[in-house]
């Protein structure tokens, strides 16, 4: 579980101070607040509450989203590079996570993604043509 604002113990309000404990506490009820009304999502997986924002849309679910949050998927399908700055991502990652998403896996449309990307970047590394 992730670390969630707390409310103070006796001794941490007495040293905070009152104006100081009511600012804390109108933004500890506010993320609260945010989870209660369902503005906020728990992903499982990294266990914490975010924005909807963080998650992909998907119509199977009641609230619209799918239950685990972008950034988890994206480390599901290898894509967050490692240290060497290098990406894992492969269709042998990339097509139980479309699974999940009940999306088709289209093996032309893969490769030409991959190719697109390709160009995309050695384009970017080119020299501008007016230095
Ligand atoms: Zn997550």
């Amino acid at each position: 579980m992730a670390h969630l604002p707390q409310a103070k113990s006796p001794e941490g309000v007495k040293e905070a101070g009152v104006a100081q404990i009511r600012k804390d506490y109108i933004s500890i009820a506010d993320y609260y607040t945010k989870i209660v009304n369902q503005d906020y999502m728990y992903c499982p997986k990294c266990g914490k509450f975010q924005s909807s924002k963080a998650y992909y849309s998907d119509d199977r679910f009641a609230n619209k989203c799918f239950p685990i949050c972008k950034e988890c998927l994206l480390q599901m399908v290898e894509r967050k590079k490692d240290k060497k700055d290098v990406s894992h991502e492969s269709k042998e990652t990339v097509k139980p996570v479309l699974q999940l998403l009940d999306l088709p896996y289209i093996d032309s449309l893969y490769q030409s993604c991959c190719t697109a990307v390709a160009n995309d970047v050695s384009e970017k590394t080119k020299h501008p043509p007016f230095p």
